[in-house]
């Protein structure tokens, strides 16, 4: 038989086949990093239209980023050739919502050119509404409301879901009312958060059978990778979609959840079987991707969480090369060191493609840019500062933005004055004034107000012009290619000589960006497209061209693989983050764990590990201690590389010579407030802010016997 498999079955192991052919009913794929669950789930799709079980917009699939949704689409459009082409479902949570929101957002309210704002829109509008409830901005940041809104979301709550006692943390109670009020809010500027792609679908379904009814009829199979990483709504929303058929298969793995913070819940997993009785649950064990050295390395690290699923891992490659832990004496040299190695590889004939560093934090990125511009060596950021966050470019999508859509306020009010037209505070409170009195968008009372005797002369000139000029620009629309639309919009705004004129040293810089975002547009079919294609994409990195080092958070990293991967800044504070090891709790903790784990399996043939013995944190020097996931890394598997003097390193002596670490802490030897610091130690706590769990026993010699309850290298 093997002779007639279609393409997509070649190569497959046995359980990945069953995932693959078990089309009917609900089916979990429970397995560890690099079993080729991904691979599977794509080999599932390409079944589905090659064997005709449902035509393409029949299908439901969800990635977890806008990357690997373009990486199945190709993936499978190789394998069954241009059937993918029209796979409409084929997408991110919020890209999918976005689309089901479009279709039925009168439902909720909204029309269908809704505005999706983002973080710093949010903020924005969150903080007006703060302030007119009379309440103190500093004492009840705006930031912490956004987060309080973004967790009921998360978890499918609506402001009339929302029992009182639930915010009282926040202004004494105030949340909800706020909640609510920042709905209305949205609902009048015709925009929505992230939150709500979700939410209101989740809303829609949950009220409008017939919706509900068309999309479970509509859906024949239903399929999610990173399943671990879905939260409460996400889970809410597949559940109804998948209620009638219940052909949907979930793969995930238990080890790799790392979006808690953003509600992800790893008892989805549990509730799956629960939901979807007999359901067929596929476990794969064979891994695919990484040396056996790698995989010991992160079981080793990842048997020290308590409460996991538990699952076997093997390989076939070859040993290869150890894990690396690399000692070295400071930032600066980190990044020396990583741009080092990577010109070694170079020179090996390796192509910076294939190369990675990781890190835990954002900030950690700026260092090794510095380092490989100095150098020339090419790499990318993914998932970092983005382009379409830098300022020119917020405020060219705004005056976008207006245009596209009148209703959009805040847009307006980003742009009203940018560049400098004399129209002051004073003039625009009136423009708000009438907008709120007409209950009209503030484009429309801008419009309005030019036939009242309310402004300056010079205000209503200024303003005048204004009005003409979207008008124009809106008629223009019609005629003009979006790219061409945007150019003139600039130029005729004064936007574009704005910055021709800024004698600042960014502002060549701009201007290029400028460019770049009109050269962007040109991808798109309309400028509509355009604009939701910038709310959503957040992990765009264009065409690939020359070969570059990748760097990224772990969290981007999530179900990539690369050859050789380099984690930087393994130390206590850093990596256990420090806000981790503040809330001390073991949850943040094994959380932090499980983002080691999905770090070191994102390597092929080599990890390299990093720590510095000393960082500059806010501009002063802070002694660091090597993380304590270095320590539970299987001796057996490591190879230490040093750069520091002395002849065991520093992470041997701090943690494998103690009975208990911590106990020459609280006798208070050897070591100064900034280690106690960079380590998070809070002496107020009884065992120095730890956990016992993890710290009463010797951390290698634990580690050594678990890792050798784990065979590797042989089929067993
Ligand atoms: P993660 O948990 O990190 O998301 P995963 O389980 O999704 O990993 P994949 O990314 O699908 O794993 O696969 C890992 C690697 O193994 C890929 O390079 C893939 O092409 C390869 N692979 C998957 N299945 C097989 C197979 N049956 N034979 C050979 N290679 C395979
Ligand atoms: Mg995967």
């Amino acid at each position: 038989a093997a002779t007639q498999d279609p393409p997509y079955l070649a190569g497959l192991n046995a359980p990945q086949r069953d995932a693959v052919l078990t089309t009917e009913g609900p089916v979990l794929v429970l397995a560890g990093a690099g079993t080729g669950k991904t691979a599977a789930l794509t080999a599932r799709l390409a079944h589905l239209l090659w064997t005709r079980r449902a035509y393409p917009s029949e299908i439901l699939a969800v990635t977890f980023t806008n990357k690997a949704a373009r990486e199945m689409k190709e993936r499978v459009g190789r394998l069954v050739g241009s059937a993918v082409e029209g796979m409409p479902w084929l997408g991110t949570f919020h890209a999918i919502g976005a689309k089901m929101l479009r279709r039925h957002a009168e439902l909720v309210g909204l029309q269908s050119n809704f505005t999706i704002l983002d973080t710093d829109d949010q903020l924005r509008l969150l903080k007006q509404l703060i302030q007119a409830a009379g309440l103190d901005e500093k004492r009840w940041p705006a930031r912490q409301l956004g987060g309080l809104i973004d967790n009921w979301k998360n978890k499918g709550l609506t402001p009339a879901d929302i029992d009182a006692g639930e915010s009282e943390h926040y202004a004494n109670g105030k949340g909800q009312a706020l909640y609510a009020a920042y709905q209305e809010r949205l609902r009048a500027l015709n925009a929505c958060d992230f939150g709500d792609l979700l939410l209101h679908v989740l809303s829609i379904l949950k009220t409008h059978r017939d919706v509900l009814e068309s999309y479970q009829q509509r859906f024949r199979y239903i399929m999610v990778d990173e399943y671990q990483d879905t939260n409460s709504v996400q889970y809410l929303w597949l559940r109804l979609l998948a209620q009638e058929r219940k052909n949907i298969c979930c793969v995930g793995d238990d080890d790799q959840s790392i979006y808690s913070w953003r509600g992800a819940r790893v008892e989805n997993i549990l509730k799956f079987e629960k939901d979807f009785p007999g359901a067929k649950v596929i476990r794969l064990e064979q891994n695919y991707r990484s040396t056996p050295h790698i995989l010991a390395a992160a079981s080793g690290v990842i048997a020290n969480n308590a409460g996991r699923l538990g699952k076997t891992l093997w390989t076939e490659h070859d040993s290869g090369e150890k894990v690396r832990v690399l000692g070295v004496w400071d930032g600066p040299e980190e990044a020396r060191r990583v741009g080092e190695e990577i010109e070694g590889l170079q020179r090996g004939g390796a192509s910076l493609d294939d190369v990675a560093i990781l890190v835990r934090a954002q900030h950690q990125t700026r260092e090794f840019e510095d380092r490989f511009i100095a150098i020339g060596l090419g790499y990318r950021i993914v998932g970092g500062f983005r382009f379409y966050e830098r300022q020119e470019i917020r405020d060219a999508l705004a005056y976008l933005r207006v245009v596209a859509q009148p209703a959009d306020d805040l847009a307006f009010e980003r742009i009203v004055n940018t560049p400098k037209r004399g129209l002051g505070d004073k003039a625009l409170a009136k423009v708000h004034q009438l907008a709120r009195a007409d209950q009209v968008p503030l484009t429309t009372a801008a419009a309005r107000i030019l036939d009242t005797d309310e402004l300056t002369p010079q205000a209503r000139r200024a303003l005048a012009n204004l009005v003409a000029d979207l008008a124009r620009w809106r008629a223009a629309g019609d005629a003009l290619p979006h790219p061409e639309l945007a150019r003139q919009i600039l130029d005729e705004s004064g936007y574009t000589a704005m910055w021709q004129a800024d004698r600042t040293a960014e502002a060549a810089g701009r201007l290029e960006n400028l460019n770049e975002l009109v050269r962007a547009m040109e991808e798109y079919e309309s400028l509509g497209a355009f604009l939701e294609h910038v709310s959503l994409v957040m992990d765009n990195e264009g065409a690939a061209e020359e070969p570059k080092v990748t760097i990224m958070t772990i969290h981007a990293a999530k179900g990539l693989e690369f050859d050789t991967v380099f984690l930087a800044g393994w130390e206590e504070g850093l990596f256990p983050s420090q806000r981790a090891l503040d809330e001390g709790g073991l949850a943040s903790l094994e959380e932090e764990r499980r983002l080691a784990y999905v770090a070191i399996t994102r390597a092929r043939r080599q990890a390299i590990i990093l720590h510095a013995a000393n960082r500059r944190i806010y501009g002063q020097w802070t002694s660091s201690l090597p993380s304590r996931f270095i320590a539970e890394l299987p001796r057996e598997h490591v190879q230490e590389d040093s750069t520091m003097s002395g002849g065991e390193s520093l992470w041997r002596a701090n943690w494998s010579e103690r009975a208990d670490p911590f106990a020459d802490v609280s006798r208070g030897t050897g070591r100064g407030p900034g280690w106690q610091r960079a380590a998070g130690v809070d002496m107020s706590k009884p065992g120095g802010g730890f956990t016992s769990r993890t710290f009463t026993r010797e951390p290698a010699r634990v580690l050594e016997s678990r890792a050798s309850a784990v065979s590797f290298g042989a089929k067993p």
